[in-house]
Order: C-alpha cells, then structure tokens, then sequence
C-alpha cells in the first residue's frame, strides 16, 4: 500500500537504525508527543531497536487520557437526562468517570450514541427536533476543525437542539509547560504529525528556541519514527535545536489554513486543566462568546463536581516523561485496561495501556 509499505521496509529501518548508532555518542531523552506514535513504538518493538543511549519517554498526546474527569464526570451527569440523546466518538464510551461510564449510562436507559463525525449530530438534531443533542467534544487539534465546523453548521441550519461538551487541549502550551518544570528530562520532542497537518508548525521554532529544545515533525510508520529520531540525535549531537519538517508527505509550515480559520471563528484560547498534569495557561480552546448558545455547560446545570482521582496513580508523572508506566505499582495489578485507575491506562492510546498491551514489563 503506497505510503505505509516503504515506510515499513526493514531494509531501511535497518539501515536507519544503523545511522543512529553511529550517530550517538551519549545518552539523550527524546518524547514523543504523541500516544499513536507510543504505540507504534511499542507495536514495532522500536525502543528495543534503539542504542541504549537513546530513551523515549512519552508525552501527553493521548486526548482521552488529558481530559479531566470532573468533565468526563459532567458528560456523564448530562448524558443520564431524559431530554438527551448523547453523542461521542467511541473511545470516549468505556472511559470511566468517578462513579461510571457511558455504556453504564446506555444500559440503564440513557440515550448516548456514538458518531463518526459531530456533523452526524447535527444531523441527529435535526431528526429529534423535541430532544437535546450533545456531542463531546474532546481532542486535540486534529479533532478542533470538524468540531468547530459542527457548531457553525448548527447555527447556519438554525438548529438550536444542539450543542457541544469543549474539553480542547493543544500541543505548544503543553510543550512549554513540560520544558519550563523545574524537573524536566526531555532534551528533543518528536512532534506529532497529524496535529502539525492541520495547524503546520510556525509556532514551534520560538519554542525550540527559548529552551534550547529540537523538534522533528514526526509520521507514524516505523521508519517516520526511526527517522524522526535519527533527526534529533543529529541536531542533539551537533549542539543545534531547529524544527525540521520529517513528515513532508502531509505537512507543511503553514499547515492547513481554512481548518484553522474554521477553529478561530469558533474557539478561543483559555486556561485548561489536563487530567494528571493540572492547569496549563492558554493550553485549551472554549467556544467564542457569539457561539455560547451552543455551549453544554451552559445549557445544563450541572453544578459543581469534585471528581475523585485514585491516590496511587502517577499518570500525571508520566505524561510529563518525569517515569514510565512499569514503575507504577500498580501498573498490570491493581490496574489494567479491564480496571484503569487513572488516565494512561484508560485509553487505547494511552502509554500504560501500550506498556501492558506489548508487554514492557
Ligand atoms: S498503571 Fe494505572 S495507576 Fe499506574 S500510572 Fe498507569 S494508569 Fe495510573
């Protein structure tokens, strides 16, 4: 299949692997952002192709997994109403809040389905006009255009039965906040090239350079992976800290401009608590004042909620590349993907789910 064999073409993943051992000379911590590119790394058993001097630890890209659980807790709460019919991406059904989940909420009687787009919701509102339609709408940015395209389609159609859970996160802020800790071990990110498809990676280079920090644009496929690396341990090796582009067969500088007008029209920045983490300065996007109509939260009470965390879980330590899931003592006991205790191992994306899954025990 063109585009995903050559890039899984052990000859060259060899001979890639072979130039990053010549490469480096010392050790060195590089994060992927991304929870795809966790578990492709862990699938194609990349971390145990790599010299010893290379450690990968693993960033906070997995949307499920950042989402707070007093939102997941809030999704819940109006998912259970009578008047609703609840929609969401699949991922998000099994998730557990405090108490329970959505297939809970749907086997007690609760209207929630899943969609593959939030335009089928609006669709969904128009169908049950005497209903209210809620899509829960979590995710980076790779999900912010199509969700931000569903609210002005709503208004557009004039559909007022309709509106959206924001739980929006983005990568930059999360970026800062990671290098900007005290504790820090993370010397290159690997950037996750489907967010950088839509919003390019302009905003990147004052990043890289205030922390001294390269970044390598980053596919999915083994050798984009291998690649990526290679690309970092070469910039880390010579002292340099660009961002280069290493996923040129879908990104570009600029990214994908009527997706990001589509997102500024609708969102704008705000402070955004990330589960495990804790609050980021202007890391999420909420709806802009003109679309507050379409705001869940607004439109149903649902008061305050003090969601309730386990205390052993160290997802938020983890997520930061501060340790890694096998150092969790709960990690394959007390907590597995049937029982998750926290937000790692509650998502197929998740780094302790991929520890488990592949067995990096
Ligand atoms: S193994 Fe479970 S409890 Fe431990 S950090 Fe991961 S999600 Fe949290």
């Amino acid at each position: 299949m063109k585009y995903v064999d050559e890039f899984r073409d052990a000859e060259l993943v060899q001979k890639t692997v072979a130039e990053i051992r010549r490469t480096v000379t010392r050790p060195w911590t590089i994060m992927e952002i991304c929870g795809g590119q966790t578990h492709a790394i862990m699938h194609f058993g990349i971390d145990q192709l790599l010299p010893p001097e290379i450690e990968l630890v693993h960033g906070p890209g997995c949307p499920v997994c950042v989402t707070p659980l007093e939102q997941i807790d809030k999704a819940l709460e109006i998912a259970s109403r009578p008047d609703v019919i609840f929609t969401s991406y699949g991922d998000m059904l099994r998730v557990p809040g405090s108490h329970k989940d959505l297939f809970s909420i749907r086997a007690a009687g609760g209207d929630v389905r899943v969609v593959y787009s939030p335009l089928d919701a609006v669709k969904i509102a128009q169908q049950n006009p005497h209903k209210q339609v809620v899509f829960f709408a979590i995710g980076f940015e790779t999900t912010a255009p199509a969700n931000a395209m569903s609210v002005v389609q709503a208004k557009a159609l004039g559909v007022t039965n309709f509106s959206i859970l924001v739980s929006h996160v983005r990568v930059p802020p999360a970026m800062h906040a990671i290098l900007g800790s005290p504790n820090n071990r993370v010397q290159a990110f690997l950037a996750a090239g489907h967010v950088n498809a839509v919003m390019g990676y302009w905003e990147y280079p004052p990043i890289a350079a205030q922390y001294h920090t390269p970044m390598v644009v980053t596919g999915f496929e083994p050798l984009d992976i291998l690649q990526g690396i290679l690309k970092t341990v070469q910039q880390l090796e010579q002292g340099r800290y660009e961002v280069e582009n290493g996923y040129g067969r879908a990104v570009t500088y600029e990214g994908n401009k009527p997706a990001q007008a589509v997102i500024s029209q609708v969102f704008e920045e705000c402070d955004r608590k990330w589960r495990g983490i804790g609050t980021i300065p202007n890391s999420g996007w909420r709806l802009r004042p003109e679309f507050a109509d379409f705001d869940a939260e607004r439109r149903f009470d649902v008061g305050e909620i003090r969601p309730e965390e386990s205390a052993v879980c160290i997802s938020g330590l983890i997520l930061q590349g501060l340790k890694k899931p096998n150092e969790c003592p709960a990690f394959g006991k007390e907590c597995t993907p049937e029982r998750p205790l926290g937000a790692t191992m509650v998502s197929g994306e998740g780094a302790c789910a991929a520890y488990y899954r592949y067995k990096r025990e």
